[in-house]
């Protein structure tokens, strides 16, 4: 099925409603009010306030906090359609975009913004036994296993394997992983309390190959950072890189294994793997789509 657009008028076709598909499609709509329709694709309903994750993962927050309603964000808009639905493919010259369940629609000029994804840098079992914060499914896995794991050493009674259990590890310093570890450090106080633990038998690490956390801030507020992480008792395991990730485990360059069952990686980020399929440009290192100063892909002006 080809899903038609008004002859008359010129289709834009938004890939992606994070935060720039949404300030795309609001901002086009407003400019092309009369001359343009657009339809505004993702495979959620709603948009996801990926800022709040951190927050939805230790259950500061109910998960709902962090989504917004795509129909009711464009109930003004009448000249943008929405569509819940997977973008699986991309014809650029026949300019038709293949989706999982609608078939093929025609567009006239497409955004891709289908965002980034976490890189895990082709470190074994990350993507098995790690967990990733880049997405509204990754925040709610985390605070389900949370739960369990927490739950599980509650009912340990051997002291190695209740440690292990108790011990949650961020890898990565950058901010996702500095806003993580600080929501876990309030997540803590509440889950000893809530199962009858020892807050003090929660063991909390931040692992960072660099030898400094926040390399990308001032260093006097990455220092105070330090202090408040320090203050309360949080591991830094500086130059200290991962090199395997088990269920049960992580592997640690040059350093002995240390035992968790908890893995949160946030060491980056790189395009989406399936805007690579797409046939545009990419950079030398194949993680990221290029394009020009107008944000146009290279070759597709
Ligand atoms: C915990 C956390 C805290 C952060 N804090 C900050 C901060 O304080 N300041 C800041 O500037 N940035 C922050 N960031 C980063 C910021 O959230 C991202 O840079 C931003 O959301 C990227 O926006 P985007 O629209 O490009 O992509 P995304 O927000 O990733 O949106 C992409 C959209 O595309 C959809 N999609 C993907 N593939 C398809 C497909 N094939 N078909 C249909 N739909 C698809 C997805 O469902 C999603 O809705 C934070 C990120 C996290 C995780």
């Amino acid at each position: 099925m080809i899903i038609g657009a008004e002859k008359s008028k010129k289709r834009i076709a938004v890939i992606g409603a994070g935060i720039a598909g949404v300030k795309a499609a609001k901002t086009l709509s407003k400019k092309l009010k009369n001359e343009a329709e657009i339809i505004l694709i993702d495979k959620h309903s709603y948009h996801t306030m990926m800022t709040q994750l951190h927050e939805v993962a230790a259950g500061r927050v109910p998960f709902t906090n962090a989504q917004y309603d795509l129909q009711k964000l464009f109930a003004h808009q009448k000249n943008v359609q929405l569509l819940t639905d997977e973008v699986v493919g991309l014809d650029k010259t026949a300019k038709k975009i293949t989706t999982k369940f609608n078939g093929v629609i025609a567009y006239d000029y497409v955004i891709v913004a289908i965002g980034g994804e976490p890189n895990d840098f082709g470190v074994p079992g990350v993507k098995t036994h790690g967990f990733t914060l880049w997405s509204m499914e990754d925040a709610l896995k985390i605070k389900r296993h949370l739960e369990k794991t927490v739950e599980q050493a509650a009912l340990e009674h051997d002291d190695d394997k209740r440690k292990a259990l108790l011990n949650f590890v961020v890898a990565g310093s950058g901010f996702t992983g500095i806003e993580m570890i600080g929501e876990l450090i309030d997540w803590r106080r509440v889950a000893a309390r809530e199962y009858k633990l020892d807050e003090s038998e929660f063991t909390l690490s931040v692992v960072e190959m660099m030898p400094t956390i926040l390399n990308t801030l001032d260093r006097q507020d990455a220092d105070k950072v330090v202090k408040y992480l320090t203050k309360h008792h949080v591991n830094l395991l500086l130059n200290h890189a991962i090199t395997e990730v088990a269920a049960d485990h992580i592997k640690i360059k040059d350093g002995a294994d240390v035992p968790t069952h908890t893995l949160i990686w946030t060491t980056g980020v790189q395009g989406n793997t399936q805007a690579t399929s797409y046939g545009l440009e990419k950079t030398e290192r194949g993680q990221r789509l290029t394009a020009n100063e107008y944000m146009e892909a290279v070759g597709f002006e």
